[in-house]
């Protein structure tokens, strides 16, 4: 099979670049933010703690989290519940970037990441794939952008969906979570040694879609 790793700080457009380029090439995208996504969303249903690791285990230990996909792509569900609609709020962006940092959360998602990449060409994208998931993907790709730009498509979209956000919060947001993301101790935010760095801050959407399309042909 051949894996294609996209990591990268939030915003860099890893999710809807990599969805393009598995329309254009034929390979199955998968979303592992939606995964620690769906975690966040857990806690916060059951109002655990995420500083008390503890407590997360205890919540891992009654957790079941799965994927399946679609025409539509990749949908998550959490003890038999598609929370995929759900978890694209800024609460549980926070949540999701706060939860990730523990060890027992990476762990747990560990061996439903490496499964789906099994049996499919696929697309993974996250922060640690090229570094921790799949470190022997035929393409490792370091999403990235300016903070600025990231925040202001990120605030778009949430204007798009009707949020009240503003535009300064958003940017306070991502820059608090690529701090996080970047310095954890567990997994951190990092190019692999062997990325191609594509930074997207002066690329359209198209331009982005057709350098990964065009690097993936060359490998395969
Ligand atoms: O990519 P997305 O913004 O949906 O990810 C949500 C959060 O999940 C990130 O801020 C990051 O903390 C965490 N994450 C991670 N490792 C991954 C994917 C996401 O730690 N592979």
């Amino acid at each position: 099979m051949f894996s294609v790793a996209i990591d990268g700080p939030s915003g860099a457009g890893k999710s809807s670049v990599s969805k393009a380029v598995c329309n254009a090439v034929g390979f199955r995208h998968i979303d592992t933010g939606a995964m620690y996504r769906a975690l966040g969303y857990a806690a916060v249903k059951s109002g655990v703690d995420v500083s008390d690791e503890a407590e997360v285990q205890a919540m891992l230990d009654k957790l079941d989290v799965n994927v399946k996909f679609d025409d539509e792509g990749q949908k998550v569900f959490v003890n038999g519940e598609d929370v995929t609609g759900k978890i694209r709020t800024e609460q549980i962006s926070a949540m999701a970037s706060d939860i990730s940092k523990l060890p027992c959360v990476r762990a747990f998602l560990l061996g439903l990441q490496r499964k789906t990449a099994e049996e499919y060409n696929v697309i993974m994208d996250g922060r640690d794939i090229g570094t921790v998931v799949l470190p022997d993907a035929q393409l490792k790709i370091y999403l990235t952008a300016s903070v600025e730009k990231r925040a202001e498509r990120r605030y778009q979209e949430l204007l798009a969906k009707n949020e009240n956000v503003e535009y300064n919060k958003v940017l306070e947001n991502a820059i608090i979570r690529d701090k996080q993301d970047m310095e954890r101790k567990t997994a951190p935010l990092r190019p692999a040694d062997d990325a191609v760095i594509v930074d997207t801050t002066d690329m359209s959407f198209d331009e982005s879609v057709k350098m990964i399309t065009k690097l993936i042909k060359e490998r395969m």
